[in-house]
This record gives structure tokens, C-alpha cells and sequence, in this order.
């Protein structure tokens, strides 16, 4: 049965994307499911109930996650919290990037004649964000860090680990526009939007999507982390809670 009391979502792939929140959160219970893997904790954060899930890595694994929690909770807006590699020169390691739209780019039906990252026969392949939680994460997140060090744009997400020159290129030739690549956010979109959720896509950046990427991802990742958690507590603490 649905539970009806209003929360606010927020997935994260990786432990390490989600512990730092669980740390805070009061009122912490684990719900009990029937999923091999998919860790869901509710709670208040910042005083704001919350539900957090720890989806696994991958845009089958997020798509699932949130098409669950979707079903299992009356949500009022869904937040994906995490790091990506900077694919935009602008994009240094620390930064933030507030995804307005996402795509995923690693769709491909070319041989059709759909250009890269197109759905066929769905009705978008770019998916927008909420504009209100979209601005409320730029204010947060410029407060927390900064505006010289927040980007809001386009995120695109796909099942590779970007981690060579030339596959970054690659993408940034279909898609000039996109400022980080990732592995779920754009899966937890597209759920949002076929659900008419409110979403918005919160990431740090852990590395540059470059040869160097999968030591700078080890390096920076927990460095990176505890800003972006106080971003995501302070816009928990300011989303209406009466929007649905
Ligand atoms: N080192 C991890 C695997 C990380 S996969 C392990 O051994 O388990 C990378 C994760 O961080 C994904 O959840 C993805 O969303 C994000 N990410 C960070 N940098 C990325 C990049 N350059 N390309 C794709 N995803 C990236």
C-alpha cells in the first residue's frame, strides 16, 4: 500500500553518495523489500521527511529505483544526488553542475536516420528538469560553493565509465552542449517525466572524463562529497512541501 505522508526523494548510485546524508538523517528506518540489492532508508532530513535509496550504478538499476519509489511513496519532488566526470572545459574537479535538461547518450538508433541519443516513437529524448528545484539548487549550491564554481546545463548519462579522450569527444560532438557525463541521472529523468514527477539532478564533479579519470574518480570522490551533501540538505530544507 502507498504510503501517503509527502517526501522527498533522494537516490544516489554508490555508498559513498549516500551514507554522508544517512549520517544526518533522524527518524532512520530501512524499509524491507523484496530486492536483492537496492538499500532504502526513511527519515527527516533537515527536519523534511525524506526517503533515500542507494539504487546501485547504471540506468537500469536508477530507472528501477525510481519507478519504486515512485510507486511505494507519495513524492513531491525527486533529487539525484552524485559525482560525474566534467566533459565541458568549464567543469573542474569540485564543481557543481544543476542538470536543466538530460539525455541519454548512449541511445542509439543512427541506422534509422534518429540522431544519437534520440528515444524512438517517445515524445522527448531530452528531459527537463523542475525549474523550481532547478533554481532553488543554484541558489543553495551557490551559496555552498560559490557561483564561479556551480554550472547548470545539460547532463548526459549512459552505461560507460568515460575514461578516454576520444570517447568524451565523441560525445561532445553529438551532444556540444552537455557539461558532464554520468550513469544515472538521466534513467531517473525519464522515469520522473513518464511519472510527471518533479526532478532535478544534482553532481560533483570527480574527474574530467579524461585518461586520468578513474584515479582522479578515486581521488576526489570523498573530498567532493561533503559539499554536495550540504547542497542537497539545504534544498531539502527550502522545496515546498505543499507542490506535488
Ligand atoms: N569505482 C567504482 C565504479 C564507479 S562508476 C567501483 O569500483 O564500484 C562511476 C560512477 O560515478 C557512476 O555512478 C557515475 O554516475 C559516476 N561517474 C563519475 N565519473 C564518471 C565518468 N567519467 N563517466 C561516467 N560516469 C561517471
Amino acid at each position: 500500500m502507498k504510503n501517503v505522508t509527502k517526501k522527498i526523494a533522494i537516490i544516489g548510485a554508490m555508498e559513498e553518495e549516500v551514507s554522508g546524508l544517512q549520517a544526518i538523517m533522524t527518524d532512520q528506518k530501512e524499509l524491507t523489500t523484496h530486492f536483492r540489492d537496492l538499500p532504502i532508508f526513511t527519515g527527516k532530513l533537515a527536519g523534511v521527511e525524506v526517503v533515500v535509496a542507494r539504487c546501485g550504478i547504471g540506468k537500469v538499476n536508477a530507472a528501477m529505483a525510481t519507478q519504486f519509489l515512485i510507486n511505494q511513496f507519495s513524492l513531491t519532488a525527486l533529487i539525484n544526488s552524485g559525482v560525474a566526470g566534467g566533459v565541458s572545459p568549464l567543469v573542474k574537479i569540485g564543481q557543481l553542475v544543476i542538470g536543466t535538461h538530460s539525455l541519454q547518450h548512449d541511445m542509439d538508433v543512427n541506422n534509422f536516420g534518429y540522431p544519437q541519443g534520440t528515444i524512438p516513437r517517445l515524445e522527448t529524448s531530452v528531459f527537463p528538469a523542475d525549474s523550481q528545484l532547478v533554481n532553488l539548487a543554484l541558489q543553495k549550491a551557490e551559496t555552498v560553493l560559490g557561483a564561479e564554481n556551480v554550472h547548470q546545463g545539460l547532463i548526459a548519462s549512459g552505461d560507460q565509465f568515460v575514461s578516454a579522450l576520444e570517447q568524451k569527444q565523441k560525445i561532445l560532438k553529438a551532444f556540444p552542449t552537455a557539461l558532464c557525463v554520468e550513469m544515472e541521472g538521466a534513467a531517473i529523468a525519464h522515469v520522473a517525466w513518464l511519472n510527471q514527477v518533479p526532478h532535478v539532478i544534482i553532481r560533483a564533479i570527480s574527474d574530467q572524463a579524461d585518461n586520468t579519470a578513474p584515479a582522479d574518480f578515486d581521488a576526489y570522490l570523498l573530498e567532493i562529497i561533503p559539499a554536495l551533501n550540504q547542497v542537497i540538505t539545504n534544498l531539502v530544507h527550502s522545496v515546498p512541501q505543499s507542490a506535488t
